[in-house]
């Protein structure tokens, strides 16, 4: 599982719970980092570990290899690990830069119409 946010825990706990032996890559130092704080974080990722959960954190997957093969590298020593199957629940982000034309027309063009 790439990725230790809600769905991603979710779906790691839904797998391992089929028997599935799960490792979560995040890349995050701790889990859930958008919602919990990092003390909250670590108890949670106690409570996956206790599940039987590999937890692999500061894991910034790099690329993955060959046709079922994950290779995944943190910022301190790279390292790979491999899987039959790979699921990704990295989020989304808003792409929130100003478009060079904008969609809509200004608000005085608009105001003028209707004055
Ligand atoms: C302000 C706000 C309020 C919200 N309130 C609610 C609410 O009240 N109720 C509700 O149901 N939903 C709420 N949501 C929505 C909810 O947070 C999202 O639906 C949910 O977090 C989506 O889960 P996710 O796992 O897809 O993404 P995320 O929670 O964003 O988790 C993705 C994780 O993947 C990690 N990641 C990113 N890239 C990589 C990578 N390359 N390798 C490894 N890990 C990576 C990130 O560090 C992150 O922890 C809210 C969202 C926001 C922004």
């Amino acid at each position: 599982m790439i990725g230790g946010g809600l769905l991603g825990l979710e779906a790691a706990a839904g797998l391992n719970a089929q028997g599935m032996d799960v490792t979560v890559l995040h890349l995050m130092p701790t889990l859930m980092e958008r919602q919990l704080d990092p003390a909250a974080g670590y108890l949670l990722q106690k409570a996956v570990k206790a599940r039987g959960i590999k937890v692999i954190t500061k894991a910034n997957t790099k690329a993955i290899l060959g046709e079922a093969r994950l290779t995944a590298s943190s910022s301190r020593t790279a390292r790979s690990c491999p899987a039959d199957m790979v699921v990704m629940a990295v989020g989304i982000r808003p792409n929130s830069g100003s478009p060079r034309k904008p969609a809509l027309p200004s608000i005085a063009a608009s105001s003028s119409m209707t004055a």
